[in-house]
C-alpha cells in the first residue's frame, strides 16, 4: 500500500504514520526525521538543512524532492510500498512526485489528511518533548514521563526540539498553511483524499483511518 499523510505539523502525522507503518508492514517516510537524523550524523545534508529547519522554514523543494525520489527507488519501496511522512509539503513537492510515479508506473493508494485546528497543535507541539536516547515523544500537557526530563522506557533525557520553540511554531504554521493549501486541493481534485478528524485520541485516530482503508487491527 503506498499512503501519504497531510495536516498542519502537530497534526499527528508521523505518529499516525508511525502505527500505519506497522499494522500494514511498509516503510515509514519521514522527511523531518531524515533531516534529524543527517544532523545528528554531522552529515553536509544535515547542516545545511538546519538552517531552515531551526527557524521553521521550509528546506528548498529540489533537496527534499532529490531525496525523496532516490529513497522511494529503493527495493523495500518497491516491494512493499510506503508511507510518506512530511512530503509532500508544498505543490511544486507534489508535482514533482507525481512525476515520478507516472515515470515508474506507482499508483498512491490514499492521501489522508488530519484535520486539527491550529489552536490545538500549538499545544501539542510548544508540550512536545522527545527523548534524545530512542526517540519516544512526551508532551508535558497529557503524556507526562514517570521521572520529569527522563524516558519511562530508556532513561534518556528529554528535549524539546529546536523548532518546537513558539516563535519557530509560529512560523512553521505560517509557512504550512501558505504551502499546503494548493496541495489539499491538488489531491481533493484526484479523488483519493481522505479528510479524518485528528483530534481524537490516537488509537481512534488509527483505527478510523485502518477502517477507511479497509484494513483491521488487532491491536
Ligand atoms: P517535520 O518533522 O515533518 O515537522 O519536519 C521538520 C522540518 O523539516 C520542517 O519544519 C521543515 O523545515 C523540514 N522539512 C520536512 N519535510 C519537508 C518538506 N517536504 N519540504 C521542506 N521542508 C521539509
Amino acid at each position: 500500500m503506498r499512503l501519504i499523510m497531510l495536516g498542519l505539523p502537530g497534526a499527528g502525522k508521523g505518529t499516525q504514520a508511525k502505527w500505519l507503518a506497522k499494522a500494514i508492514k511498509v516503510p515509514h517516510i519521514s522527511t523531518g526525521q531524515i533531516f534529524r537524523d543527517a544532523l545528528t550524523n554531522g552529515t553536509p545534508l544535515g547542516l545545511k538543512a538546519k538552517s531552515y529547519t531551526d527557524d521553521g522554514n521550509l528546506v528548498p523543494d529540489e533537496i527534499v524532492i532529490g531525496i525523496v525520489v532516490e529513497r522511494l527507488a529503493a527495493a523495500d519501496c518497491r516491494e512493499q510500498g510506503f508511507i510518506l511522512d512530511g512530503f509532500p509539503r508544498t505543490l511544486p513537492q507534489g508535482e514533482a512526485l507525481d512525476r515520478w510515479l507516472t515515470e515508474n508506473n506507482v499508483r498512491i493508494d490514499r492521501v489522508v489528511e488530519l484535520d486539527v485546528a491550529p489552536e490545538t497543535v500549538v499545544t501539542r507541539l510548544s508540550g512536545r518533548r522527545l527523548c534524545t536516547g530512542c526517540g519516544k515523544d512526551y508532551n508535558v500537557h497529557y503524556r507526562i514521563p514517570k521521572v520529569e526530563g527522563h524516558c519511562d522506557y530508556c532513561n534518556g533525557e528529554l528535549k524539546r526540539r529546536t523548532d518546537d520553540e513558539p516563535a519557530a511554531i509560529r512560523r512553521r504554521l505560517e509557512v504550512d498553511a501558505a504551502a499546503t493549501r494548493p496541495l489539499h486541493d491538488f489531491y481533493a481534485s484526484r479523488g483519493n483524499l481522505l479528510t479524518v478528524f485528528g483530534e481524537d485520541s490516537i488509537e481512534t485516530v488509527f483505527r478510523s483511518i485502518l477502517a477507511h482503508l479497509g484494513r483491521t487491527w488487532e491491536g
